[in-house]
């Protein structure tokens, strides 16, 4: 079973951005070059500021998503959210505002608002006990477990599949 394919998401790239693998910390935004290309490809300007501000949002909104902080944790971001007018080739259009420092978060918090539903948030953690990757369900039910079927559903059900077996013998 294929799920569709997950339109691209400064919100889910960035909390997936920072991972503990066994053999070590991978972080796509830890040095500045890294980071600085990560948000250019992500349309920020890769300043320092924006760098930092990214950084600083990040671990809240990881805090958020995991149910260790409460959503008014993001707060600071909504506040100096605005958004000015833009002419553009065909009319205009309304783009956010902020300073450098929270242009990620106030993005970030903008798609995090969006994703959230009547039947829960749609961007959770895989439901994976040592996966610290987040997902994104944008289908009706809402109750998609693992951000991969490959790698966690897979993991997942051969683990349950061997508690079993294992109860099985011992019994
Ligand atoms: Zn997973």
């Amino acid at each position: 079973m294929n799920s569709p394919p997950t339109p691209p998401s400064l919100l889910l790239d960035l909390v997936n951005s920072r991972i503990v693998w066994p053999d070590g910390l991978r972080d796509e935004i830890g040095d500045e070059a890294q980071a600085r290309a990560w948000l250019r490809a992500r349309g920020g300007t890769g300043s320092s500021e924006e760098i930092a501000g990214a950084r600083e949002v990040r671990t809240v909104l990881v805090d958020v998503l995991r149910g260790n902080l409460e959503r008014e944790a993001l707060t600071p971001w909504v506040e100096v959210m605005r958004k000015k007018a833009v002419l553009e080739a065909d009319g205009m259009e309304w783009v956010l505002d902020v300073p450098d420092r929270s242009a990620v978060g106030a993005r970030a918090v903008e798609e995090w608002a969006s994703l959230q539903a009547a039947n829960g948030s749609r961007i959770r953690p895989c439901a994976d006990p040592d996966c610290q990757h987040f997902l994104v369900d944008r289908s009706a039910a809402n109750r998609r477990k693992w951000h991969s079927m490959e790698a966690c559903g897979n993991r997942t059900k051969a683990r349950r599949h061997y508690a079993r077996t294992k109860a099985a013998v011992q019994e």
